[in-house]
């Protein structure tokens, strides 16, 4: 017998109570002092805890480890197989827009090309090539619902229809009024919006052209969709300069009506460097300092925890459900359940390389073109083909991590982007625990 590969233990943030969490057994217990002294010493389990400890996969056979591990592998594999496709398509890499962090400020200007015969393509190379599979088109930017773009969403929605196929959009917001009564006629899974904060808050960050404040408009387009039954997600990208703002937009959430209401939910996203340096990267949280902050946040404001609960690794899961999530073999969508096209033609892996110089995997327009040899290193990538996640206790918490984020610092796809559960169940047995004591056995 021996300590599981796969267990994950450490103390809970401002507790005397430590963890021990592993996900390929499904066992996750909360630890007393002398338990967990005599865990951190690593073998062999404590004498009065042998029985149940094997039992809940804590301590095992090595060969008998690997067997579970490759089988509960298989299943992932066959899940994944059968995952809802999200093809995001891009009209322009434009926008009205210009917020002071916007990664896509770098981009080529916009090219003069015939956008009807790249609709038209996109749709013809997706009923090709993902004939059989569930999948859905998202529209990205660059800002999709530009007012020049109203006849080319019109056309995109016309034939998603006909093909019984869901839309999403990922916009800024400040033209979704102008553009209801036109998505009011497609089947819309989600409309990512985002606000940075307060009025004042956001509209120093993410200004119309020239200036102008957004967020009035931006709000009252989500009422707008709300009203209509069309599920909203509400981004907000935070770093050190918004992140007081919250309780405030919070509390205006809740006094619009948003929060609570059945088609509204909410994500945090981090701002970070990812394509080209930030002028003024001081402001930038790494990810773990960005949810230490969220959580300050929350306990002190717990208008915060209505308006958004942070996964915080497994935490938020355990607690709710009383049970662990699966094993997280792979943490990143790219070619598997995730591709972007954009209006020149160009193909890639996700939103995270769309458009960037270097990281077109092939093209569907004006001609196709088979996929580069890139396109499959993608679709291996999860913690069984990066080396260093194939022998890291945190894998089937962190999943490889993003591979753009891995492949800008490595320049290797099939590399880690460590994510850090251990610390996010550290702060989220802390956060969750208060509100429900889960039936963990305390062993
Ligand atoms: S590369 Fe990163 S952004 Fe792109 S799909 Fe993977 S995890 Fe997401
Ligand atoms: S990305 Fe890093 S933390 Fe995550 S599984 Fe791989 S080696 Fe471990």
């Amino acid at each position: 017998m021996e300590y599981s590969k796969h267990n994950i233990f450490s103390q809970v943030r401002g507790r005397e109570q430590w963890f021990l969490v592993n996900l390929l057994s499904g066992e996750a217990d909360l630890l007393e002092r002398d338990v967990a002294d005599a865990v951190a010493s690593g073998s062999p389990p404590p004498a009065a805890y042998t029985d149940a400890f094997i039992e809940k996969g804590y301590w095992v056979e090595s060969a008998e480890e690997r067997r579970r591990y490759d089988a509960a592998y298989a299943a992932f594999k066959g899940a994944a197989a059968k995952e809802e496709i999200q093809l995001f398509f891009l009209l322009n890499y434009s926008c009205n827009f210009t917020c002071d962090y916007c990664y896509q400020s770098g981009y080529d200007p916009e090219r003069a090309v015939d956008r009807p015969a790249a609709i038209d393509s996109f749709f013809k190379f997706v009923d090709k090539h993902f004939r059989g599979l569930r999948k859905y088109v998202t529209l990205f930017g660059g800002e999709p619902l530009l007012p020049g773009n109203h006849e080319y969403v019109a056309e995109i929605i016309r034939k998603l229809n006909a093909r019984a196929l869901g839309l999403a959009i990922v916009t800024n917001g400040y033209t979704l009024l102008d553009y209801l009564p036109l998505l009011k006629t497609a089947a819309v899974r989600e409309v990512q919006v985002t606000l940075d904060g307060p009025p004042a808050l956001h509209n120093s960050r993410r200004p119309l052209g020239g200036g102008l404040p957004t967020f009035d408009r931006i709000a009252d387009g989500i009422d707008g969709l709300l009203a209509a039954g069309i599920p909203v997600n509400l981004r907000t990208v935070l770093d050190r300069d918004n992140i007081a703002g919250l309780p405030e937009l919070a509390r205006i959430a809740k006094a619009r009506g948003w929060t609570g209401h059945p088609k509204f939910k909410t994500q945090f996203g981090r701002n970070y460097e990812l394509h080209y340096c930030q002028g003024n990267s001081g402001r930038l949280f790494d990810r773990l300092s960005m949810w230490e902050a969220v959580v300050e946040q929350a306990k002190q404001h717990p208008e915060v925890l209505e308006y958004h609960r942070p996964a915080l690794s497994i935490s938020r899961y355990l607690f709710e459900n009383n049970a662990l999530p699966s094993g997280l073999f792979d943490s990143c969508p790219a070619t598997k359940s995730e591709w972007a096209f954009d209006y020149t033609g160009r193909i890639y892996s996700c939103t995270a390389t769309v458009g960037k110089e270097g990281e077109e995997l092939g093209r569907y327009w004006p001609q196709e073109t088979p996929l580069s040899e890139a396109a499959a290193e993608w679709a291996r990538r999860d913690v069984t083909t990066i080396p260093q996640c194939a022998t890291c206790a945190l894998q089937l918490a962190c999943g490889g991590g993003c591979g753009a984020v891995a492949k800008n610092r490595t320049g290797a796809i099939l590399s880690p982007d460590c994510r850090t559960p251990r610390e996010l169940m550290e702060l989220g047995f802390d956060l969750y625990q208060p509100e429900r004591e889960p039936e963990l056995s305390h062993a």
